[in-house]
């Protein structure tokens, strides 16, 4: 419906523009019925609506729980995670909720942070690609999202007063790059800014990412509304770009906004400003709203389940281990497999209309053909070993063909709110695993859990199947996938290293009192791994399938560009297996020879196929400016250095089939600042400066003979090389003076 928005606000009192600037309650924004000026609610996200319907936090209505942002990244599904975004777009609208609070983006700096099973992955690229497409799902819905928590929220440790020093690049390449795409293309409705500070500047007060950035750079044309309580000084807030508190501040905080103005602290277009862009969703919201929406229950949740099947991921497979087969006896052991851990604690927690019980799921598939056995093995509510649990667990593993062991991460070990102490399963989790593995060769281990583990058993073990949180039809996607009725397609999107010590936050997470340095900078998870040679238990991109993929050929469109135009690579991949199966096709680009220092590799495109047994297909990627920019600093922008780039295509970061060599060529002419303070080696690299230096040194020589053949000496150069132009003033003895080298700079303006 045609409103004129700007009319409605000249009708508003000061009062009202300020009262809309914060929420009525814990969910809702204020309603202004003189006006026709409705309220919206909001509800907690990301993986399924978690609207509240009691007195408590934790009372909220029945809803699909589908895998957590950890599980379902590693499907690399763009059009799967749209498919999600539409699912819960539609449980949004039967509940009456305007706005998921969702998706989560921020980037897994440590495997301790608190909310990493709520978010995509360490790498920003992959990250963005897969929250553009929950965004556009749950849009098309006439729904809005909120993603969150803009930025840099990578810990929960003092979370809400942390400040986070960040450099410009890192903050740029990783941080804000992982929301950049999605905000760009997709244009959530809301951004949530974040709880902690960035370079000394709570988010919600920070103009440089909540205006120049976000605002005026990205051109994000809904409004930023705070992380729950993220507002400490409400003027400075609003001032900065942020349009909506959250919750309700209870009056308090609107009559700040009222004396702001009249004191003239405050422009009054600054409100009006947010006024709009308030006014606008809210409108848009109320107008796609679909009244009676209902949705098919059971329709979702076997929705879930398919999603989960695409998630999972396979991480070892031994002798073929899997699939298992239908027959003799298999021990179904660890109290997860009947009550499987299938999503995380905290805002997110989504109380589910049905769940899949693993072992129940595989009696199904198994009929009368397979013997199971059941041993608990640990007490799922305590870390304690419990020893009779484990001779029971060996017997009956002793008894069977295989073992399959449920296990991971119990409930309190990740959550909003805190981060985890260490990177370790619980000892009564891994005794049992490795005592199992000691007395039956064929063990399988199935894992629930947010983010990586030390896996100090993994040699001893067969199978391993990484699946996550996988929501509330995980149990029926494991089943299947043990027995290979689903072919597992999904790929690590973060890296699991050996040992929490070798991640590259190790040395600085959390940091110290209310401050973080960030200071590995743009080296986090397999950009550093890579760059220093560090070998992952898992790497970044990683899983296998019951099928194998063959990669036959690389071709370019062009073997050079400006960085204004793109290239097209085609790559040809075949299933040389007998199951059809998905392959993830990565690409990384690898700048060969940079003056910036620069990860060994990045991704920037990947692309899952579906191949049957024999079947061949050509996927194609288009690689722009972007591809091959860093962000440079100097020139606060981004910037590809002209060169040659290597093109890597392949099945994981660390497993690169094909690769072409194209040149890219600047369009940008960075100007080369001289100062008296130069090194002479940098004047040297300017044409112009080379022509200089040569009649400076012609003119030196007259002073200073043994400088005869200086320009051919090797020790000479280098002396010259690392010297600022002033140190030719009393080096040439009097031939170069400081008129001379003003007017040198002069000209080199
Ligand atoms: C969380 C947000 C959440 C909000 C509302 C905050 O504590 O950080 O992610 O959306 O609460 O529940």
């Amino acid at each position: 419906m045609e409103r004129n928005i700007k009319k409605i606000i000249s009708q508003m009192t000061l009062e009202e523009k300020a009262s809309l600037c914060s929420g009525l309650d814990m969910w809702h924004t204020k309603p202004i019925e003189r006006l026709g000026i409705p309220s919206i609610m909001m509800t907690d996200g990301p993986h399924g609506v978690r609207k509240q319907v009691g007195p408590n936090f934790s009372d909220s209505a029945p809803a699909t729980c589908f895998p957590t942002a950890s599980c379902l990244a590693s499907s690399w599904d763009r059009a799967l995670i749209e498919k999600v975004g539409k699912a819960i777009g539609e449980e949004c609208q039967a509940e009456g909720v305007s706005i998921i609070l969702g998706p989560a983006v921020n980037i897994k700096r440590s495997p301790l942070g608190g909310r990493n099973f709520e978010y995509f992955s360490e790498d920003p690229y992959l990250s963005s690609e897969l929250a553009k497409s929950y965004i556009s799902g749950v849009q098309s819905q006439g729904v809005g999202t909120s993603i969150k928590h803009f930025a840099a929220n990578n810990q929960e440790h003092r979370r809400l007063t942390i400040d986070e020093i960040i450099d410009e690049r890192t903050l740029r390449e990783i941080y804000l790059a992982s929301f950049e795409n999605a905000v760009k293309y997709a244009q959530p409705w809301t951004v949530m800014s974040a709880y902690n500070k960035i370079n000394g500047k709570y988010c919600s007060e920070n103009e440089f990412i909540l205006t120049k950035v976000l605002k005026e750079e990205w051109g994000h044309e809904g409004f930023v509304v705070s992380d729950w309580g993220a507002v400490d000084d409400r003027v400075s807030a609003l001032m900065a770009g942020l349009e909506l508190e959250m919750p309700s501040s209870y009056g308090i905080n609107d009559k700040k906004i009222v004396e702001a103005i009249k004191s003239g602290k405050l422009p009054e277009e600054v409100l009006d400003r947010a006024v709009e862009r308030l006014l606008r969703i809210i409108f848009k919201a109320i107008d796609n709203k679909k009244e009676g929406a209902t949705y098919d229950k059971l329709a979702h949740h076997n929705l879930a389940r398919d999603i989960a099947k695409e998630c999972i991921v396979l991480l070892k497979n031994e002798d073929n281990i899997l699939p298992l087969k239908k027959k003799g006896s298999i021990a179904i052991i660890g109290a997860f497999a009947k009550k499987p851990r299938f999503e995380g604690g905290g805002s997110s927690h989504v109380n589910p209309t049905m769940v899949d019980i693993p072992y129940e799921e595989i009696e199904k598939i198994v009929g009368n053909d397979t013997k199971l056995l059941y041993a608990q093995g640990y007490d799922p509510d305590t870390e304690e070993i419990d020893k009779n649990l484990i001779v029971e667990a060996k017997e009956t593993a002793k008894k069977a063909d295989i073992a399959v062991i449920f296990a991971g991460l119990p409930d309190n070990y990740e959550s909003e709110g805190y981060d985890r102490a260490h990177m370790r399963m619980p000892e009564s989790h891994n005794r049992l695993i490795s005592e199992v593995a000691d007395v039956q060769k064929n063990t399988v281990v199935v894992l629930f859990n947010g983010s990586p583990v030390e896996m100090p058993w993994i040699e001893n073990v067969k199978g391993l199947i990484e699946a996550y949180l996988p929501g509330q039809g995980g149990g029926n996607a494991i089943a299947e996938i043990l027995f290979g009725l689903t072919n597992p397609c999904g790929k690590l999107a973060e890296t699991f290293p050996q040992k929490l010590n070798h991640n590259p936050s190790y040395l600085n997470f959390p940091g110290e009192d209310d401050r973080v340095e960030y200071r590995e900078g743009i080296f986090i998870g397999y950009r550093y791994y890579d760059k220093k040679g560090i070998e992952p238990l898992f790497p970044f991109g990683y899983g296998l399938s019951y099928t194998t993929f063959e990669y036959t050929g690389i071709s370019v469109d062009k073997k050079e560009i400006n960085d204004n135009e793109t290239v097209t690579v085609t790559v040809k991949v075949k299933n040389i297996g007998n199951m059809a199966g998905k392959e993830i096709v990565q690409l990384y680009i690898r700048d060969i020879d940079s003056s910036a220092i620069r990860p060994e590799k990045e991704l920037k495109g990947f692309e899952k196929v579906e191949l049957q047994p024999g079947e061949e297909k050509s996927v194609i990627f288009t690689l722009d400016k972007r591809s091959f920019a860093y962000y440079n600093v100097d020139i606060k922008d981004w910037y590809v250095e002209t060169g040659d780039f290597e093109i890597l295509v392949g099945s994981s970061s660390r497993d690169i089939q094909l690769k072409e060599t194209i040149k890219v060529n600047s369009t940008t002419k960075i100007k080369k600042r001289f100062t008296r303070n130069t090194p002479i080696g940098d004047l040297l690299e300017d044409p112009i400066g080379a022509f200089i230096f040569k009649q400076i040194m012609d003119q030196i020589k007259q002073n200073v003979p043994f400088l005869e053949g200086a320009e051919t000496s090797p020790m000479m150069m280098a002396i010259f090389r690392y010297m600022p132009l002033r140190g030719l003033i009393p080096f040439s003895r009097g031939a170069f003076t400081e008129e001379m080298l003003n007017e040198l700079l002069a000209k080199l303006q």
